[in-house]
């Protein structure tokens, strides 16, 4: 039996016709690209909405239709806020490119797209100007700013921004979609080969927001002020610019300047409520305040992921009086997997087992569903022990790659394998012990490099700590760990290795460290472990390596001489 109820499609269009309707007024708050000191640009709502409507004609003159694909490089902004609204509302494709990423990649990640529009903000001229060549069916190129700030000599039609949306006319009505039609498009990191493109719907986007909205997820209101940190180029900026136009909550856009001083300054003169970012654009923060002092004005939550938070971190923020939400996600899952809330039974559970449950990556969003596997694709137990891959199901996960064959990362089921390896406890936290790729294989089990950085992070010298899986030639490999300095500080192998005694089993503690001056990271903030394992690949491990590895991994004591330690498991 059908029920009786109205069939209105869950449309991008639709929030930002609310968010003009019932909260026209609310700030939108801009820093400026053109501007070397980040001017901020201030408008509304509704201005968003009206420009959103010109913006969305001028890709209609463009020759822009549906399903088209129209590309972005640019920061968070007011103008490229604009552009997701105009772009999706109007039935094409919005196709963030990160530029961070390297020209080849970029050309890639574009030509795979077939992208026929590129938008890109004044301080990508250059970039958009060396890709030229290679994007032959890019039609038009459009730099996001006033006409007066074209640069001379590009190498192909340049318009501006400020003319495409100034000479269209507000009129537009926005198309009624089906919702299921694409309405964004990003592309994973691809450390490991080809980035791939997760091409989401209006729909998934919509459900997508509404749960990330909810009180145990990021609990966003009207009262909220929300400065997305992370980049409107990496999924969506977690979907903020979604739910900041559903809730009508003032947005912050932080522009370029992402460095501590430039966010703390916004954070107070605006005063941000909640924000979200990857743990090295926090960790700048902390070390903004450690060094000039301040507090965080009205900030009460700040959502990090994008990788471990470690749980140092957190408790930082908590005494300055800022709730750290731990959340996980992927490209692939829009990106919002799990948000790490408490649940009703915090009160009955042990101090303890409060704050292992903290550190964990969190509870799935309602509508997300996980398993983990073993390596036969065997579903494990929900135990908090067990650890295997983690795949998982969700309105808002892909089903199939761009362009790609459609089992291609699914299990034979259709679960989508996410390539994290996990563990779920019974109340339903999960928490992630490593990328697959990234687990330290000693001795034929496994070492989470997760647990290790978590562990060293808390160290009063440490600034950041890499843990790196290094061959070995006994056990197969052996963590290593790359660590940066406080200023001033010093940290030897035997402190590390006492700092990790009674933290970790003590076949995992690290055999040595090796200081450096900066630890790579990816385009999107994660720790760059392929560049640190081929830096590290020929490290030459102390004498002495291992020769604590005198427990397997079940916690049996078994010998002590190198040559007569049984293989850890
Ligand atoms: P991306 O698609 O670039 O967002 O990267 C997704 C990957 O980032 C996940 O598969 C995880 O490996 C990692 N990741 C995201 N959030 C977290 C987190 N809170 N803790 C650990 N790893 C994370």
């Amino acid at each position: 039996m059908h029920a009786l109820m109205m069939q209105i499609p869950l449309l991008v269009s639709g929030l930002i016709a609310h968010a003009d309707r019932w909260h026209g007024d609310t700030k939108i708050v801009s820093r400026t690209v053109e501007d070397p000191k980040g001017l901020l640009h201030r408008s509304t709502w509704r201005e968003v909405h009206r420009r959103a409507r010109q913006l969305a004609n001028g890709l209609r003159h463009l020759g822009v239709r549906e399903g088209d694909r129209v590309a972005t490089l640019a920061w968070n902004t007011h103008r490229h806020l604009e552009l997701y609204y105009a772009i999706s509302g109007s039935g094409a494709v919005c196709h963030t490119v990160n530029p961070r990423l390297f020209d080849e990649q970029i050309a890639f990640i574009l030509g795979d797209a077939d992208a026929q529009v590129l938008f890109f903000d004044i301080s990508f001229a250059e970039l958009a100007a060396r890709l030229v060549p290679t994007l032959p069916r890019v039609c038009h190129f459009v730099q996001m700013s006033a006409r007066e700030a074209l640069p001379a000599g590009f190498p192909a039609e340049l318009l501006a921004y400020e003319d495409l949306v100034r000479g269209h006319s507000e009129r537009f009505d926005w198309p009624l979609l089906d919702e299921n039609a694409a309405c964004g498009l990003c592309y994973t990191s691809g450390t490991t080969g080809n980035p791939k493109g997760a091409l989401y719907s209006h729909r998934s986007a919509v459900l997508h927001a509404y749960a990330c909205a909810l009180p145990d997820s990021f609990g966003v209101s009207a009262c909220d002020v929300v400065m997305p940190v992370v980049p409107m180029y990496h999924v969506n900026a977690w979907g903020l610019p979604y739910v900041a136009a559903l809730t009508g909550a003032k947005l912050v856009l932080p522009g370029p300047l992402l460095d501590g001083a430039s966010l703390h300054r916004l954070i107070l003169q605006e005063g941000v409520t909640l924000s979200a970012g990857v743990p090295t654009v926090w960790a700048g923060l902390l070390q903004h305040l450690a060094r000039h002092g301040g507090d965080l004005g009205r900030l009460r939550k700040l959502v990090i992921g994008g990788s471990t938070c470690p749980p140092a971190m957190r408790e930082r923020f908590e005494q300055l009086g800022v709730t750290a939400l731990h959340a996980w996600g992927m490209t692939e899952l829009s990106p919002i997997g799990t948000v790490n809330a408490p649940r009703g039974d915090e009160e009955i559970i042990s101090s303890e087992a409060r704050a292992r449950r903290r550190a964990k990556q969190g509870r799935p969003l309602p509508g997300v569903e996980f398993a983990i596997l073993d390596e036969d694709g065997q579903p494990l137990p929900h135990d908090g022990e067990s650890f295997g891959e983690l795949v998982a199901r969700a309105p808002w996960a892909i089903r199939q790659y761009f362009g790609r064959p459609e089992r291609e990362g699914f299990t034979p089921d259709g679960w989508f394998r996410t390539g994290d390896v996990a563990t779920l406890d019974p109340a339903g936290y999960m928490q992630i012990t490593d990328r697959a790729k990234d687990v330290i294989k000693s001795g034929g089990e496994w070492i989470s490099s997760i647990e290790l950085e978590n562990v060293l992070a808390a160290h009063p010298s440490v600034l950041e700590a890499a843990a790196v899986a290094v061959p070995h030639p006994k056990w197969d490999e052996r963590p290593l760990m790359a660590v940066v300095l406080k200023p001033g500080a010093t940290l030897g192998r035997d402190e590390m290795r006492a700092f990790y005694e009674s933290r970790v089993a003590k076949w995992w503690i690290p055999d040595d460290l090796e200081v450096v001056d900066e630890i790579p990271h990816t385009a999107t903030g994660k720790i760059n472990k392929l560049a640190l394992r081929t830096r590290f690949r020929d490290h030459c491990w102390p004498e002495d390596a291992a020769a604590h590895t005198t427990a397997t991994a079940t916690g049996d004591i078994v010998d002590i001489g190198v040559d007569l330690i049984e293989q850890p498991g």
